[in-house]
Parts: structure tokens; sequence; C-alpha cells
């Protein structure tokens, strides 16, 4: 059994599959009757949680926990293994790692952590389960392959929106993402059940209604969790024309110190993980400030409890898999600030979708060519994008250093903006990424095919300097757009691509001196177009828009 790896890829599957359903019958098992008995003489309540490895090996040390009945599968890798030092990839499906189900007090969860934090330097590590029966489910998951139902779903991954990112981009700023990782870091803690962790929830929540202000199309709200206090916050920008298609930008918003954090245990978690929320409120901000409205529906979430077993974004990634929600693709961000390796990003390449880690790649190296590329792997339940893995979605999880060199402060007092040396320049760089993912994700849609000379027309007035703009206008791939005026004035007239147009921002002009003024733009991707008409005597105009496909 410690050899599991060395099987064939199908051999693998096999066992893995006797192994669960062995599970169900194993008389190694507590019956129900048993498991009440147990209940009954415990002083706390028992829970079930699932574990990697290297965090049963913790779990071992601690009497205090009582752990009972066990049983284990091979999780298979939802993704190539990086290539080791040889250059080998190993083998598509492989084992991941084995993957134990562990019946414990709940009351000792905390030491759970604490222990997973001190051994592993991790921040999540454990799956929580509120029954027996879910357990075992999410166990039987992750000896399967993903569902092949979803790769319907898999978005095209093409690059093709650098007229609306680059400069969104260089408006993005390091002081903000700071400042926001200070307000956060202010309260005592955001631990799950307490007071500070709540008010953090509320105040997350007004500060993405304040960016939002003015947009009827992006709403927030606070998603509630029946088990605990702090509340989950999502802001949503639904998208144009392509809705149902959903895009998710996930951070942690609890922190915590030690076993015991309680109401008043300083537990600032700066970097673990309001430097991942304070990533997203600058993305956030970046494309209200843009004025950048998605075609897929953007979500951007903080969860609450991820540092006691992944539990809120368990129930969120659950909720929107029992709604066939169309997820197409997942990012978490958790430790974006501390500098600890010699790559900027690492993408983690295990319980992640290997084509988004491949389109992260490629967007590091089109919008963000200076940063250094890592890899490594973060074990099972490693933060929250583990949850919508395990529901089928496709994610990725880049991190600040390479696993071993993270940050040495997280999970203590001392993890602070001081400790990250008062900067935020490395979360910049995981901002700006995302940003370009959350752009490129939510401006597709479905290949729009004009009809051929289709002919939109418009009519109205404009006086000297009046400008009005059109569009978005869809251009499919290679086929041209013409933008042509008529009218009593005289007229200007200006197209662009991928963003609205100005009279200093166009791909094509026309500033002829009557109303007849034409301009043509081609494309060999899918993009939309808009059109700028500016008055430059007063008069009555038309504009006609037609469209010749390829
Ligand atoms: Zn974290």
């Amino acid at each position: 059994m410690r050899h599991l790896n060395t099987l064939t890829p199908k051999r693998q599957l096999g066992l893995a599959i006797a192994l669960s359903s062995l599970l169900l019958s194993s008389p190694a098992q507590a019956s129900p009757a048993a498991t009440n008995a147990s209940n009954a003489n415990s002083s706390s309540p028992r829970v079930w949680i699932s574990l990697g490895d290297a965090a049963y090996q913790a779990l071992q040390k601690l009497p205090r926990l009582k752990a009972r009945s066990e049983t284990s599968v091979a999780a298979l890798a939802s993704g190539p293994a990086p290539a080791n030092s040889s250059g080998a990839v190993l083998e598509r499906e492989a084992a991941l790692e084995q993957v134990h189900l562990v019946e414990v007090d709940e009351g000792g969860l905390a030491d759970l952590s604490e222990a997973v934090h001190e051994s592993l330097r991790r921040c999540g590590g454990y799956l929580f389960h509120a029954s027996k029966e879910e357990g075992l489910r999410s166990l039987q998951r992750l000896s399967r392959p993903t569902p092949a139902l979803l790769a319907a779903s898999k978005p095209s991954y093409v690059i093709d929106q650098q007229a609306l990112v680059t400069p969104m981009l260089s408006q993005m700023q390091a002081s903000n993402i700071g400042q926001t990782i200070l307000d956060l870091s202010a309260f005592t803690n955001r631990y799950y059940t307490s007071s500070s962790g709540v008010a953090a929830s509320n105040w997350l929540k007004t500060r993405w209604s304040n960016l939002a202000a003015g947009r009827s199309d992006i709403t927030v709200e606070q998603f509630s969790h029946p088990a605990w206090a702090q509340k989950s916050v999502i802001a949503t920008f639904k998208g144009t024309d392509n809705a149902s298609e959903v895009v998710v930008l996930g951070a942690h918003l609890d922190s915590i110190a030690g076993a015991n954090t309680g109401e008043s245990t300083r537990a600032p978690g700066a970097d673990d993980d309001a430097s991942g929320v304070a990533s997203l409120t600058e993305i956030i901000r970046s494309l209200v400030a843009s004025n950048f409205k998605p075609r897929r529906t953007l979500k951007f979430m903080a969860y609450a409890a991820e540092e006691v077993g992944l539990r809120g974004s368990q129930e969120i990634a659950k909720s929107f898999a029992a709604m066939n929600a169309n997820v197409v693709g997942v990012i978490q961000l958790d430790m974006t600030n501390y500098k600890g390796a010699i790559n900027d990003i690492y993408l983690f390449t295990d319980y992640t979708d290997a084509g988004q880690n491949q389109f992260l790649t490629q967007l590091i190296q089109t919008y963000l060519p200076t940063l250094k590329i890592g890899s490594d792997r973060c074990g099972y339940a490693c933060s929250d994008h583990a949850s919508w893995n395990a529901q089928g979605y496709a994610t990725s999880m880049p991190f600040e250093s390479s696993f071993a060199a993270d940050n040495p402060y997280i999970h203590s007092a001392n993890d602070t903006y001081a400790n990250s040396g008062n900067q935020a320049d490395h979360s910049l760089k995981f901002a700006r990424m995302a940003l370009a993912y959350a752009v490129e994700l939510g401006a597709d849609g479905p290949a729009v095919t004009p009809p051929a000379d289709k002919t939109e027309t418009f009519s109205g007035s404009l006086t000297l300097n009046q400008t009005r703009s059109f569009g978005p206008f869809k251009l499919k791939a290679g086929g041209t757009l013409k933008a042509s005026s008529s009218g009593t004035g005289d007229i200007d007239l200006f197209v662009k691509k991928g963003a609205p147009a100005s009279s200093s921002s166009y791909d094509c002009k026309s500033d002829g001196s009557t109303a007849s003024e034409s301009c043509s733009v081609n494309s060999t991707a899918n993009t939309d177009v808009y059109v700028l008409l500016k008055g430059y005597t007063a008069g009555s105009y038309k504009l006609t828009v037609s469209y010749t496909p390829q």
C-alpha cells in the first residue's frame, strides 16, 4: 500500500475503488450504534474530517483529539504532476497521496489546525464533513477521475483582450492593496465564531458595496452559514449576454492564531489571508473604474471558516453544484504578499486543473513578462480551491512562494503588514494576474455569427463637440465591421476594437469636412467594436453599422 504510485493508472483506479467499497462493509468501521454510544460518553461532539497523509501523521501526535474509526483512499491527480529534477513528468492520474477519513472530537479541531500549521506550515489542510456519509462520498469522488460532463464547459483560453486589460493593469496600485490589508488586520481577529470575525464580514460587504455604487449589474451579498456566525461575502458582476457561465475569484476572510483562538486572541492574518481579500478588492475597484461589463458572470468570494476545514467554501461550492451552476473557472488567492522564494508566482499542480494552470502561465507571460513562474504541490485540502475541485470544477491556486518557503508568521499575532515589509508589491503581481484572468475569461461568450450584411441604423442630432457612443457590436473572427455616417452637418467618426472609442483612442477614424464618413475594422479574433460620433457643426445625422462575415 505504500507503493501505490508505482502502479499503472488503470490498476491504480481499480484498487482505489476497491478500497472505497471495502470501507462501507469493513468490520473495523464503527456501527451507527457503536458511534452513538461513544458519542454519549464524549465531552465534545464527534465530527468527521478528511486529510492527507502528512496531516494525518500530525493528527497521530495529538492524543487529545482521540481520533477513531479511520479509513483511506488513494486520491487521483486531476492534472499532470510537476516535472521532477531530472525533467521527467509523472504519469497523469497517478496517485497523489493517501487521503484518510477520521472521526474526531470537534473541540480538538483547533488543535489539529495548529498541528498542521506547526508541522506542515500549511493554512488549511483538512476538509470538515457534517456526517460520516458525506465524508465517505467525498473520499469516493477523490478516487475517480474528474467527471467528463464538465469538460463541455471548458473555456477556449484565448488571450485577446489586450485593449481592455493593459490599461487596467497600469492603474492598479499596491498602496490600495496595502490599505485593505491594514483595515482587515485591524480587527482583533477574523475567527469564524468571534464577534470581530462577524464585524470583518460586515465591513467587507460595505467596502465592496461602496466600490460597486452606481452599477446596477453588480450586487454584493453575504452568504449565511447555519453552523457559525461569520458570513462569506460575494460580489457578483452579472454577465451581459453569457451570464449563465460563471467565473469565481476567491480568498478567505477568516484568520486564526493557535489552538485556542477566542474573542480576544490577536490574529491579524495580514498575509493569511487579508492579502488575498485585498487583492480581490483592488481588482473590483479597477474593473469598476474602467466600466468593465463582463459577458460571463464574475463572482468575487471572501470565504468564511477556511481555517477550520474549508467549511465556508465547501458550503458555497456544494450549493453551486446542487444548482448545476456552470462554473467555468475558479482561482484562489490565499497568501500573496510574502516573497519567500526565487520565483514570483508558484502554481500548485495538485487538486487543480492543468489546462487552466497553463492559461495562467500564458496570462503571466503575456501581461507580466518580467515575473518568474514556479510550480509546486500543496497537498490535500490546502485551501478553498479544493472545495471547488471536489465538485468537479476547474481550479487554480497561485501562491506567494514555494510550499516550503512560505510566510513563517502565519497563524500567529505576528502575521502583520509590518512583517510583510509594510508593502504590497508582491500582492500586486497576483492582483494583476487575477484581473487579467477575470477580464480574459469574463469577456468571452458564445461565438456571434452576424448575418451577411446585417445593417443597424441609429438617427439623432449632435451639436459642436457633442459625442455619442455606440456598441459594443459583436465582430466574429475573420469578419469586417463597417460604420458609416450621413446627415446635414459635419461629423467625425471613430471606431475601436475591444474598448470604447474616443477622439484620441481609436483603431480607425474618418474626419472629413462633411457628415459622410466611413470606417472599417476587421479582426482575427472574436471581439467587441465600439463607435463614437463627434459633432463638428450642429446637424442631424444617421449612423449605419454593417457586418460582413469572413
Ligand atoms: Zn489561508
